[in-house]
């Protein structure tokens, strides 16, 4: 008997994998996406549902085929348009998750893996941050993904819901070779915007700040390769058959590396120099966050195959190189 999964958002970059992964590890997949940012093309795993979660009375249409459970990718993430737009980050990712769990209960579905963020932390007070960190957003992203994380805790309180939030580091990579990879638009994230760079296809490459105290004055992030984030979702997804309550972990790699450091590793993969130019420091961005994902190796069993930060840059590189989309 196969396990139905609605990945909400899996036409979008994380959860465009989590649908491939699971479909290819014999989950029945249904993706409900209103395509505001995911891509057509990515809905090559499972039936498409084209739902909007700010809509309520179309998610229905989602649960007509029994739903096992649900992975909740479905978000406005990116952290500076948060910080100049709040209201929608609250609106899209607050109401439209909780409309989302009031149609899981409506429909008597107990299962749920979430995608949050590093961005819970704020500014962290150590090189390595774990669960038991403070939280303490400084930006409305990652205050709208905390919200509800706090909303998952009281839902497993009152009504026995079964969830992980899993708090995602720096996503990066692709599995190209499934014709899926990262494509935003705008595109803001660094990996894409440095390989754009080196194809000659953006404009010039630009470096949010050199003065942070960091190793070389950029800031650090962890990065973890999309196919390993949903390896854990799957992971996590089997851990909530026999573990009640709202649990949260960190997915990372557990290394940081610096903005010139990504540039300098692209360097040697595209085979080229990549110009760049040193920018003031962007609204919301915390200089250094480092993953210790202990738990989730631990609770989980969950191996991330895809450490050096080389091998993360070449799958996205060779998306890149030839995107589907
Ligand atoms: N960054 C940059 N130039 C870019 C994009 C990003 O210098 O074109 C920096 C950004 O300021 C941050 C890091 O790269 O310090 C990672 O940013 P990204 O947007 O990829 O992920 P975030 O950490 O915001 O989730």
């Amino acid at each position: 008997d196969s396990c139905h999964v609605l990945v909400c958002g899996g036409a979008g970059y994380i959860g465009a994998h989590a649908a491939y992964a699971l479909a290819h590890q014999g989950f029945e997949v249904s993706v409900l996406d209103n395509l505001s940012t995911g891509h057509r093309e990515a809905l090559r795993w499972g039936r498409w549902v084209a739902a909007d979660l700010l809509k309520p009375d179309t998610l229905d249409a989602a649960f007509e085929r029994p739903v096992d459970a649900v992975m909740h990718f479905a978000a406005r993430s990116l952290v500076g348009e948060s910080v100049a737009a709040p209201y929608d980050y609250y609106r899209h990712n607050v109401v439209g998750s909780l409309n989302l769990l009031q149609a899981m209960q409506r429909h008597g579905v107990g299962r749920l893996v979430f995608s949050s963020t590093a961005a819970v932390y704020g500014e962290p007070d150590s090189a390595s941050i774990g669960e038991a960190h403070r939280t303490d957003p400084i930006n409305p992203y990652g205050a709208s993904k905390l919200m509800v994380e706090r909303m998952l805790a009281d839902a497993a309180q009152a009504y026995g819901l079964r969830s992980v939030s899993l708090r995602y580091f720096n996503a990066a990579g692709a599995a190209a070779h499934a014709g899926i990879g990262e494509s935003h638009y705008p595109e803001t994230h660094l990996i894409p915007n440095v390989l754009r760079a080196a194809l000659g296809e953006a404009q010039a490459l630009q470096v949010f700040g050199d003065d942070y105290d960091t190793v070389d004055g950029t800031c650090v992030r962890d990065y973890i390769h999309v196919l390993d984030l949903a390896d854990a979702h799957i992971r996590a997804l089997r851990w909530l058959d026999t573990t009640p309550g709202a649990h949260r972990f960190n997915l990372g790699n557990g290394q940081g590396f610096s903005v010139l450091q990504v540039i300098r590793a692209a360097e040697a993969i595209a085979g080229r120099r990549i110009p760049y130019s040193v920018a003031p420091r962007r609204a919301g961005d915390p200089p250094v966050l480092v993953a210790a994902s202990d738990a989730a190796r631990s609770l989980l069993g969950w191996v991330p195959r895809y450490t050096r930060l080389e091998d993360i840059i070449d799958s996205a590189w060779q998306w890149h190189s030839a995107p589907a989309f």
